[in-house]
Protein backbone atom coordinates (compact mmCIF):
# COMPACT_ATOMS: atom_id res chain seq x y z
CA UNK A 1 0.00 0.00 0.00
CA UNK A 2 2.85 2.52 0.59
CA UNK A 3 3.65 4.55 -2.35
CA UNK A 4 7.14 4.71 -3.99
CA UNK A 5 9.44 7.62 -3.96
CA UNK A 6 8.37 10.11 -6.73
CA UNK A 7 11.59 11.65 -8.13
CA UNK A 8 12.94 14.83 -7.92
CA UNK A 9 10.84 15.55 -4.95
CA UNK A 10 11.72 17.57 -1.87
CA UNK A 11 13.50 15.93 0.50
CA UNK A 12 13.95 16.50 4.58
CA UNK A 13 15.02 15.65 7.83
CA UNK A 14 11.45 15.97 9.89
CA UNK A 15 11.98 16.12 13.98
CA UNK A 16 8.98 15.78 16.37
CA UNK A 17 9.82 17.75 19.26
CA UNK A 18 7.16 16.53 21.82
CA UNK A 19 9.23 15.15 24.68
CA UNK A 20 11.15 16.42 26.75
CA UNK A 21 14.87 16.34 25.45
CA UNK A 22 14.50 13.34 23.09
CA UNK A 23 13.38 13.81 19.41
CA UNK A 24 12.47 11.83 16.20
CA UNK A 25 14.18 12.28 13.13
CA UNK A 26 12.53 11.17 10.19
CA UNK A 27 14.71 11.75 6.74
CA UNK A 28 11.50 11.92 4.53
CA UNK A 29 9.95 13.47 1.18
CA UNK A 30 7.75 16.28 1.79
CA UNK A 31 4.52 14.89 0.22
CA UNK A 32 2.38 18.60 1.33
CA UNK A 33 4.56 20.84 3.31
CA UNK A 34 4.16 22.60 6.48
CA UNK A 35 1.74 25.31 5.74
CA UNK A 36 -0.98 26.81 8.45
CA UNK A 37 -4.52 25.52 7.36
CA UNK A 38 -7.14 28.34 7.78
CA UNK A 39 -8.62 26.68 11.02
CA UNK A 40 -5.65 27.31 12.36
CA UNK A 41 -3.33 24.11 12.60
CA UNK A 42 0.10 23.74 11.06
CA UNK A 43 -0.24 20.23 8.87
CA UNK A 44 2.12 18.24 7.02
CA UNK A 45 2.62 15.25 4.78
CA UNK A 46 5.87 13.27 4.52
CA UNK A 47 6.47 9.84 3.33
CA UNK A 48 9.17 7.85 4.39
CA UNK A 49 10.84 4.55 2.78
CA UNK A 50 9.86 2.31 6.12
CA UNK A 51 7.30 4.23 8.00
CA UNK A 52 4.84 5.27 4.93
CA UNK A 53 2.91 8.18 5.06
CA UNK A 54 3.27 10.34 8.23
CA UNK A 55 0.75 13.20 9.07
CA UNK A 56 1.54 16.04 11.21
CA UNK A 57 -0.02 18.62 12.76
CA UNK A 58 1.87 21.35 14.66
CA UNK A 59 5.07 19.58 14.63
CA UNK A 60 3.45 16.57 16.22
CA UNK A 61 3.03 13.24 14.22
CA UNK A 62 -0.57 11.96 13.89
CA UNK A 63 -0.17 8.83 12.67
CA UNK A 64 2.30 6.85 10.81
CA UNK A 65 1.06 3.85 7.68
CA UNK A 66 3.11 1.51 8.78
CA UNK A 67 1.72 1.18 12.30
CA UNK A 68 -1.56 3.26 12.26
CA UNK A 69 -3.76 -0.05 12.52
CA UNK A 70 -2.50 -1.22 16.04
CA UNK A 71 -3.77 2.83 17.34
CA UNK A 72 -6.86 3.15 15.03
CA UNK A 73 -8.30 -0.48 15.62
CA UNK A 74 -7.67 -0.04 19.37
CA UNK A 75 -8.87 3.09 19.78
CA UNK A 76 -12.23 1.86 17.55
CA UNK A 77 -13.10 -1.82 18.50
CA UNK A 78 -12.12 -2.15 21.99
CA UNK A 79 -14.74 0.14 23.26
CA UNK A 80 -17.41 -1.17 20.42
CA UNK A 81 -16.73 -4.63 22.35
CA UNK A 82 -16.78 -2.99 25.76
CA UNK A 83 -20.26 -1.57 25.62
CA UNK A 84 -23.34 -3.76 25.48
CA UNK A 85 -24.93 -2.61 22.41
CA UNK A 86 -23.80 0.48 20.62
CA UNK A 87 -25.94 2.33 18.61
CA UNK A 88 -24.35 5.22 18.55
CA UNK A 89 -20.84 6.65 18.49
CA UNK A 90 -19.06 9.97 18.84
CA UNK A 91 -15.72 10.18 17.36
CA UNK A 92 -13.77 14.23 18.59
CA UNK A 93 -11.62 14.56 16.15
CA UNK A 94 -10.73 11.60 13.86
CA UNK A 95 -10.67 13.90 10.84
CA UNK A 96 -8.72 11.31 9.05
CA UNK A 97 -11.52 8.94 9.26
CA UNK A 98 -9.12 6.27 10.31
CA UNK A 99 -11.11 5.05 13.62
CA UNK A 100 -14.64 5.86 11.34
CA UNK A 101 -13.54 3.29 9.09
CA UNK A 102 -13.12 0.97 11.89
CA UNK A 103 -16.47 1.57 13.12
CA UNK A 104 -18.55 1.10 10.04
CA UNK A 105 -17.58 -2.27 9.82
CA UNK A 106 -20.20 -3.00 12.38
CA UNK A 107 -23.96 -3.29 10.87
CA UNK A 108 -26.02 -2.94 14.05
CA UNK A 109 -24.60 0.91 14.22
CA UNK A 110 -26.87 3.09 13.54
CA UNK A 111 -24.80 6.45 13.97
CA UNK A 112 -21.04 7.68 13.70
CA UNK A 113 -20.56 11.28 14.05
CA UNK A 114 -17.07 12.59 13.61
CA UNK A 115 -16.76 16.03 14.75
CA UNK A 116 -12.94 17.63 13.43
CA UNK A 117 -12.21 21.07 13.42
CA UNK A 118 -9.71 21.30 10.53
CA UNK A 119 -11.32 19.35 7.10
CA UNK A 120 -7.88 19.33 5.45
CA UNK A 121 -6.90 16.51 7.85
CA UNK A 122 -9.87 14.70 6.31
CA UNK A 123 -8.80 16.35 2.54
CA UNK A 124 -4.80 15.18 2.81
CA UNK A 125 -5.83 12.04 3.82
CA UNK A 126 -8.24 10.91 1.15
CA UNK A 127 -6.11 12.66 -1.66
CA UNK A 128 -2.93 11.13 -0.99
CA UNK A 129 -3.68 8.13 1.63
CA UNK A 130 -7.17 6.87 1.00
CA UNK A 131 -6.83 3.54 2.67
CA UNK A 132 -6.60 5.04 6.30
CA UNK A 133 -10.46 6.11 5.49
CA UNK A 134 -11.63 2.93 4.17
CA UNK A 135 -15.18 2.68 3.68
CA UNK A 136 -15.97 5.79 5.94
CA UNK A 137 -16.12 8.57 3.51
CA UNK A 138 -19.24 7.27 1.76
CA UNK A 139 -21.11 5.49 4.56
CA UNK A 140 -24.32 6.94 4.77
CA UNK A 141 -24.01 6.24 8.38
CA UNK A 142 -21.20 8.54 8.97
CA UNK A 143 -21.76 12.59 9.60
CA UNK A 144 -19.08 14.42 9.48
CA UNK A 145 -19.15 17.92 11.24
CA UNK A 146 -16.16 20.37 10.75
CA UNK A 147 -16.65 22.14 13.47
CA UNK A 148 -14.84 22.96 17.50
CA UNK A 149 -15.65 19.63 19.30
CA UNK A 150 -15.90 21.92 22.43
CA UNK A 151 -19.27 23.76 20.51
CA UNK A 152 -20.47 20.38 19.27
CA UNK A 153 -20.68 18.39 22.31
CA UNK A 154 -21.98 21.42 24.22
CA UNK A 155 -25.08 21.34 22.41
CA UNK A 156 -25.48 17.27 22.03
CA UNK A 157 -28.36 16.06 23.95
CA UNK A 158 -27.64 14.50 27.34
CA UNK A 159 -27.09 10.21 26.76
CA UNK A 160 -26.66 10.56 22.99
CA UNK A 161 -23.93 8.27 22.67
CA UNK A 162 -23.18 4.86 23.52
CA UNK A 163 -19.34 5.52 22.85
CA UNK A 164 -17.31 8.49 22.99
CA UNK A 165 -13.91 8.10 21.33
CA UNK A 166 -11.90 11.50 22.20
CA UNK A 167 -9.25 10.97 18.43
CA UNK A 168 -7.85 14.32 19.23
CA UNK A 169 -3.84 15.94 18.88
CA UNK A 170 -2.42 16.77 22.06
CA UNK A 171 -2.90 19.55 24.18
CA UNK A 172 -1.74 21.73 22.15
CA UNK A 173 -3.13 24.90 19.94
CA UNK A 174 -6.95 24.45 19.15
CA UNK A 175 -6.81 20.74 21.30
CA UNK A 176 -6.11 22.52 24.37
CA UNK A 177 -9.80 22.59 25.98
CA UNK A 178 -10.30 19.05 24.96
CA UNK A 179 -7.95 18.42 28.30
CA UNK A 180 -10.43 20.57 30.50
CA UNK A 181 -12.95 19.58 33.24
CA UNK A 182 -15.23 21.58 31.53
CA UNK A 183 -15.03 19.17 28.32
CA UNK A 184 -14.37 16.17 30.23
CA UNK A 185 -17.77 17.17 32.22
CA UNK A 186 -19.93 17.49 28.54
CA UNK A 187 -18.30 14.41 27.29
CA UNK A 188 -19.71 12.28 30.46
CA UNK A 189 -22.98 13.91 30.32
CA UNK A 190 -23.57 12.94 26.73
CA UNK A 191 -23.05 9.11 26.97
CA UNK A 192 -25.38 6.62 28.09
CA UNK A 193 -25.46 4.86 31.00
CA UNK A 194 -23.24 1.83 30.80
CA UNK A 195 -21.94 3.88 27.89
CA UNK A 196 -17.51 4.40 27.19
CA UNK A 197 -15.32 6.98 26.36
CA UNK A 198 -11.50 6.25 25.58
CA UNK A 199 -9.19 8.99 25.07
CA UNK A 200 -5.79 9.82 24.22
CA UNK A 201 -3.22 10.41 27.60
CA UNK A 202 0.13 9.87 26.00
CA UNK A 203 3.28 7.78 26.55
CA UNK A 204 3.66 5.91 30.26
CA UNK A 205 7.53 6.77 30.17
CA UNK A 206 7.79 9.74 28.05
CA UNK A 207 4.53 11.97 29.29
CA UNK A 208 3.83 10.77 32.92
CA UNK A 209 2.18 14.00 33.70
CA UNK A 210 0.27 13.86 30.20
CA UNK A 211 -1.34 10.06 31.66
CA UNK A 212 -2.09 10.78 35.70
CA UNK A 213 -3.73 14.15 34.38
CA UNK A 214 -5.95 12.39 31.98
CA UNK A 215 -6.46 9.62 34.45
CA UNK A 216 -7.11 12.11 37.34
CA UNK A 217 -9.23 14.28 35.12
CA UNK A 218 -11.86 10.76 34.45
CA UNK A 219 -11.56 9.23 38.11
CA UNK A 220 -13.10 12.35 38.97
CA UNK A 221 -16.15 12.00 36.76
CA UNK A 222 -16.70 8.21 36.44
CA UNK A 223 -15.32 6.85 39.36
CA UNK A 224 -12.19 5.15 40.23
CA UNK A 225 -13.27 1.55 39.12
CA UNK A 226 -14.87 2.68 36.42
CA UNK A 227 -11.62 4.03 35.10
CA UNK A 228 -8.71 1.62 33.27
CA UNK A 229 -6.07 2.18 30.96
CA UNK A 230 -4.91 0.53 27.63
CA UNK A 231 -1.56 0.62 26.92
CA UNK A 232 -0.44 -0.69 23.44
CA UNK A 233 2.52 -0.60 22.00
CA UNK A 234 3.22 2.02 19.12
CA UNK A 235 6.34 3.33 16.76
CA UNK A 236 4.17 7.03 16.27
CA UNK A 237 4.54 7.74 19.71
CA UNK A 238 7.85 7.67 20.69
CA UNK A 239 8.62 5.66 23.95
CA UNK A 240 5.93 3.20 24.01
CA UNK A 241 3.89 2.28 25.17
CA UNK A 242 1.31 4.47 24.77
CA UNK A 243 -1.63 5.60 27.24
CA UNK A 244 -5.71 5.44 26.10
CA UNK A 245 -7.51 6.17 29.04
CA UNK A 246 -10.61 4.17 29.34
CA UNK A 247 -13.78 5.19 31.32
CA UNK A 248 -17.41 3.37 32.01
CA UNK A 249 -20.11 5.54 32.80
CA UNK A 250 -22.34 4.36 35.84
CA UNK A 251 -20.43 0.92 35.36
CA UNK A 252 -17.32 -1.35 36.17
CA UNK A 253 -14.20 -1.27 34.17
CA UNK A 254 -13.27 -4.97 32.66
CA UNK A 255 -10.55 -6.04 30.79
CA UNK A 256 -12.57 -8.58 28.86
CA UNK A 257 -15.05 -7.90 25.80
CA UNK A 258 -19.00 -7.85 26.49
CA UNK A 259 -19.28 -10.32 24.09
CA UNK A 260 -17.18 -12.94 21.66
CA UNK A 261 -15.51 -10.89 18.68
CA UNK A 262 -16.72 -11.62 15.09
CA UNK A 263 -13.20 -11.25 13.72
CA UNK A 264 -14.29 -12.63 10.86
CA UNK A 265 -17.13 -9.93 10.29
CA UNK A 266 -14.69 -7.22 11.18
CA UNK A 267 -11.97 -8.16 8.69
CA UNK A 268 -9.76 -6.38 7.08
CA UNK A 269 -7.70 -6.58 10.71
CA UNK A 270 -4.28 -6.02 11.72
CA UNK A 271 -3.94 -6.26 15.02
CA UNK A 272 -7.27 -6.12 17.08
CA UNK A 273 -9.06 -9.45 18.21
CA UNK A 274 -9.77 -11.22 21.45
CA UNK A 275 -6.48 -12.14 23.20
CA UNK A 276 -5.50 -7.94 22.12
CA UNK A 277 -8.73 -6.67 23.91
CA UNK A 278 -7.19 -7.96 26.83
CA UNK A 279 -3.85 -7.81 26.97
CA UNK A 280 -3.64 -3.66 26.25
CA UNK A 281 -6.60 -3.82 29.18
CA UNK A 282 -4.76 -5.41 31.76
CA UNK A 283 -2.66 -4.19 33.79
CA UNK A 284 1.32 -4.19 34.09
CA UNK A 285 2.86 -4.33 37.59
CA UNK A 286 4.63 -0.71 36.18
CA UNK A 287 1.41 0.28 35.02
CA UNK A 288 -0.30 -0.83 38.31
CA UNK A 289 2.55 0.91 40.80
CA UNK A 290 3.14 4.36 38.70
CA UNK A 291 -0.90 4.54 37.83
CA UNK A 292 -2.92 2.97 40.29
CA UNK A 293 -1.03 3.11 43.60
N1 LIG B 1 -3.86 9.74 16.75
C1 LIG B 1 -3.60 11.09 16.73
C2 LIG B 1 -2.73 11.55 17.83
O1 LIG B 1 -3.11 11.39 18.99
O2 LIG B 1 -1.65 12.04 17.55
C3 LIG B 1 -4.87 11.89 16.61
C4 LIG B 1 -5.26 11.92 15.19
S1 LIG B 1 -6.54 12.96 14.67
C5 LIG B 1 -5.83 13.45 13.15
C6 LIG B 1 -6.52 14.43 15.67
C7 LIG B 1 -7.55 15.44 15.19
O3 LIG B 1 -8.01 16.24 16.27
C8 LIG B 1 -7.03 16.42 14.13
O4 LIG B 1 -7.58 16.13 12.87
C9 LIG B 1 -7.47 17.80 14.66
O5 LIG B 1 -7.96 18.64 13.64
C10 LIG B 1 -8.53 17.40 15.67
N2 LIG B 1 -8.82 18.44 16.68
C11 LIG B 1 -7.95 19.14 17.45
N3 LIG B 1 -8.61 20.01 18.23
C12 LIG B 1 -9.93 19.87 17.97
C13 LIG B 1 -11.13 20.49 18.44
N4 LIG B 1 -11.08 21.45 19.38
N5 LIG B 1 -12.31 20.06 17.95
C14 LIG B 1 -12.38 19.09 17.03
N6 LIG B 1 -11.29 18.48 16.52
C15 LIG B 1 -10.07 18.84 16.99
Amino acid sequence: MMSVRRPQSKRKIFRERLYTNISLGLECEVIVREHKTPFGQKLALYLHTVLGHVLVLDGNIQWMEKDEAIYHETMAHWPMNAVAAPRRVLVVGGGDLGVARELVKYPTLEQVDVVDIDPEVREVTLKYVPHIAGNAPTDPRVRKFDVDAVHFVAEAAGGEYDVVILDTTDEVNVATPLFGDTFQREVYRVLTEGGLMVRVAGSVFLQEGEVRKTLALARRLFGEGSVGLLTLPTMMYLGCFFGIVAAVKKGKFSATPVRPIDSVQLQPLRWYDERWHSVVAERSAYVQEKFFS
